[in-house]
């Protein structure tokens, strides 16, 4: 007999990433013996979540924020350290449950479902000190206070998976790695195991509950052009190629129920040259190759027109609809337009040797990036620029220096573009995950077209549907993974 059949679980749970691991802890917590199945080698584990940087939670005022904070261990270190914390206390106040709503709700135009986003916000907190508990830390990001994510993880995404390989392991979960699963095995009215591909053989596992956490389907070029359109076959992944949405179709092949936008996803800004695709721990994954500084820039197409509100709000609020933007231009690509004025603010200061085209004259700066009508494009940066209302500039804020009589408008951070040297940065969509899934409960219990459970099945992180419509509020993924894979891993256990 194959080794992995000896594994007798109660709780399988299916990917590696922050929504298993989240969902295998709590299961071990509860008193299950836990299977992980990861389809890849253990070095690139860790899915997309590996990739990030924060979760976005509710938070009362920042005592509820010091505890998650690791401090430097180093004297010389520490001092400053603290200095810089007791600066960021002054300026943070609070992110309420209320607030967090109100954005989920704000950028998916009210179409997030109620019962799931009042359970993530609400758990939000709760779940981040259950993960401090069991040994999670947080850095502070100074660089941006006044947002909504004032904490990222300690040591990114790529920490944050390898300090929950450890947990979990020191609670006693199993995990195979290169173990893809294929297919469900139902019986009697209940998925009761999983049927993987492993050392090629087709393997059966049986156990009490499946919790899926294996991504959507936004690594499957087929899949994407299936559901979002002819325009998504070719992107370039901003994630790992290995969610790939046999998950989603297993499920729906025993009965499971597609929830919410199967037609829209997360694309985000990106360096015209990244690689199409990256890996936990290579290719200098995470955000290295994201172009975030656009809501300070003016961003114009290939005919040298703008074509959305650059600074509609904080970037973590606009950024995952941008790439659908970029991506609807002419050879789907835009350029980021600064001037010296934008360097010496420092807002470009995140850009790692990135793809940049750089001219002390617009005329030229134009012909060098093969803008169409260039005349067009001086008309309208001279438009923009006498058009600027007379709010001071501040980067750190919501400025309200705006544009308002030119369609789009902008309604934060316009400066006029008039200080040589200028810099456009070309950049083009980066799909990051999808935002359709699968119909469930509060606690991750798979749905059937009557609205009942399927026994037995439980999905999570990526691929419960329902919370994401056309646009996300940043560390809202994670965040959800966490806390509807804690439930689901509990719920499993208990049944
Ligand atoms: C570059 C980048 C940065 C991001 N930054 C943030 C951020 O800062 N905050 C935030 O909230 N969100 C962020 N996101 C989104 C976030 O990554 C996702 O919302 C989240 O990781 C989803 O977690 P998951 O556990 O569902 O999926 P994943 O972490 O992708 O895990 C899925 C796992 O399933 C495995 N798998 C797939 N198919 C199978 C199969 N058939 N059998 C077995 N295993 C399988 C995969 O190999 C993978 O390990 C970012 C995404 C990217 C790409």
């Amino acid at each position: 007999m194959n080794s992995i059949e000896n594994h007798n679980s109660d709780v399988i749970i299916v990917g590696a990433g922050n929504a298993a691991f989240s969902a295998a802890v709590s299961a071990a917590e509860h008193g299950s013996k836990v299977l992980m199945l990861e389809k890849t080698e253990e070095k690139y584990m860790g899915g997309n979540s590996a990739l990030t940087i924060h979760m976005r939670f509710a938070y009362n005022s920042f005592d509820d924020l010091l505890p998650l904070i690791k401090f430097p261990e180093k004297p010389n270190d520490l001092s400053s350290f603290e200095k810089k914390i007791s600066l960021l206390k002054d300026i943070v106040t609070s992110y309420s449950e209320l607030d967090y709503l109100n954005d989920i709700n704000k950028v998916t135009e009210n179409k997030s479902d109620k019962n799931l986003s009042k359970e993530l916000v609400s758990n939000s907190l709760s779940t981040i000190n259950w993960m401090n508990k069991l040994g999670h830390f947080w850095t502070p990001t100074f660089e941006n206070p006044t947002s909504a994510n004032v904490v990222s993880f300690d040591g990114k995404g790529y920490g944050l998976i390898n300090r929950w390989k450890k947990i979990a392991i020191q609670k006693g979960v199993k995990i195979i790695y290169e173990c893809p699963v294929i297919d469900l095995i139902e019986q009697n009215n209940q998925i009761s195991g999983v049927v993987v591909n492993y050392k090629n053989q087709n393997i059966k596992l049986f156990a009490k509950s499946i919790i899926l956490a294996c991504g959507s389907f936004e690594s499957n070029s087929e899949m994407r052009a299936k559901y979002l359109g002819e325009n998504w076959r070719n992107i370039k992944l901003r994630g790992v190629p290995h969610n790939t949405g046999e998950g989603l179709e297993m499920a729906i092949n025993h009965g499971a129920v597609p929830y919410d936008d199967w037609s829209t996803c997360h694309a985000s800004p990106q360096d015209y040259n990244r690689p199409n695709f990256d890996l936990p721990g290579e290719n200098k994954s995470g955000d290295y190759w994201s172009r975030y500084a656009y809501p300070f820039s003016i961003l114009v197409n290939q005919e040298g027109s703008r074509f959305v509100d650059e600074g509609e709000t904080w970037r973590g609020l606009t950024y995952a609809k941008t790439g659908k933007a970029i991506l609807e231009q002419k050879n789907q690509v835009a350029y980021q337009l600064f001037d010296s004025k934008h360097r010496r603010a420092g807002v470009l200061d995140n850009y790692k040797n990135p793809t940049v085209i750089i001219s002390n004259n617009l005329n030229d700066l134009a012909n060098k990036i093969k803008i169409e009508n260039i005349n067009k494009f001086l008309f309208n940066i001279d438009n923009f620029n006498k058009n600027i209302s007379s709010n001071f500039y501040n980067p750190n804020i919501l400025d309200g220096k705006s544009i308002s009589n030119i369609t789009p408008s902008k309604s934060n951070w316009a400066l006029e573009l008039n200080e040589p040297p200028f810099e456009a940065f070309p950049v083009i969509a980066g799909m990051t995950f999808c935002y359709g899934g699968l119909k469930t409960s509060k606690d991750g219990e798979v749905l059937d077209k009557n609205g009942d459970i399927i026994n037995g099945l439980y999905a999570v992180g990526e691929m419960l549907g329902g919370l994401w419509y056309k646009n996300y509020p940043s560390g809202g993924g994670m965040m959800a993974g966490a806390v509807f894979g804690k439930k689901a891993g509990e719920k499993a256990s208990i049944k």
